[in-house]
């Protein structure tokens, strides 16, 4: 495991933020406050409309009075026509933890996508996209670049005649 480079101490290792690495629809209730502040209803409208999934009220609340009560969320009354609504929004210190939040998941992902990329047998670089195969010695091998394949095929021919 890396070890964590924070700035400051971030609860990531405590409920209720470390439940959303455990528990996706928490990641994605996230995700959805980090756009913008939004009404519970709100959040349960996006999640279905992005997701196609319904996400249970059940889930919802008790999580946002999670992140509320460690001061990740703050909340503020503001009617919608007559009815009243309580809207969500992440505090600055939320936000902070959030985008770290995510950063870690990002770190996460791409160890799982990397691991699939080529690497470039040539210059040795990790290949994103149109890897270059060729069949080299009755093997294929995977090249960043058709230049990256001749100058291989260059070596292997030298390195035969010497
Ligand atoms: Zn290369």
């Amino acid at each position: 495991m890396n070890k964590p480079h924070y700035q400051e101490p971030i609860p990531l290792a405590q409920p209720p933020l470390a439940d959303a690495l455990d528990d996706l629809s928490k990641f994605y209730i996230l995700i959805i406050l980090h756009e913008a502040p939004s009404h519970g209803y709100g959040i349960l409208t996006k999640y279905r409309r992005r997701t196609g999934q319904a996400l249970s009220p059940g889930t919802l609340y008790p999580f946002l009075q999670q992140l509320e009560q460690q001061d990740i969320v703050s909340s503020l009354d503001k009617p919608v026509g007559k009815r009243p609504r309580r809207e969500y929004q992440l505090t600055t210190k939320g936000r902070k933890a959030v985008n770290q939040l995510f950063q870690r998941f990002a770190s996460i992902t791409a160890a799982a996508f990397e691991s699939n990329l080529e690497i470039c047998a040539s210059c040795g670089c990790k290949v994103y996209e149109g890897t270059h195969y060729e069949e080299i010695q009755g093997k294929l091998r995977a090249f960043c670049c058709s230049h990256c394949a001749a100058s291989y095929k260059q070596h292997l021919k030298e390195d035969s005649t010497t």
